[in-house]
């Protein structure tokens, strides 16, 4: 496993649309092993590969709960509302007030290219939606109410960066 550097607002590969996953390659799965280990590295609780320079539809998430891996993810369902801050790796110190989905199921293969259905609530579901707007080549930052603001890094309960 290898840590990635990670790609910034401005760099051009992070409004691409990325391309499907049709075999799960050994160079997919170095990929996803060095995705998981750089957002922990990072802090993180989400990467999508074009954050690491790659576009293909490969994210990872964890809220806490555990490694989630989504192989071409695609939501299915997503109802209710939560407004909250969001943060992103790639838009390093910063955060915004952004509306999302309280509840949103995912459809996506894992790495056996197995279809799995998964849901989640809250910072999950947050998570699902801002990581599938990186494969579409979106940042959060087009969706936040208001002004960006700094993140202060010394606050326990500061923000998730995505
Ligand atoms: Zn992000």
């Amino acid at each position: 496993m290898a840590l990635r550097t990670i790609r910034t607002e401005g760099d051009p590969v992070l409004s691409k649309v990325c391309r499907p996953v049709r075999e799960i390659t050994p160079r997919i799965r170095t990929l996803v092993d060095d995705m998981l280990e750089t957002m922990y590295d990072a802090g993180g609780v989400g990467l999508a590969a074009p954050q690491v320079g790659i576009l293909k539809r490969v994210v990872v998430i964890d809220v806490g709960e555990g490694p989630i891996v989504l192989i071409n993810p695609e939501i299915l369902e997503a109802d209710g509302e939560q407004t909250g801050d969001e943060g992103c790796l790639s838009v390093p110190g910063m955060a915004g007030k952004v509306t999302r989905p309280m509840h949103v199921k995912v459809k996506a293969q894992d790495l056996d290219m197995n279809e799995q259905i998964l849901e989640g609530e809250e910072l999950l579901a947050r998570a699902f939606c801002h990581e599938l707007d990186h494969l579409e080549g979106k940042l959060y930052t087009s969706l936040v109410e208001g002004e960006l603001h700094e993140v202060n890094y010394d606050d326990e309960d500061g923000e998730e960066e995505e």
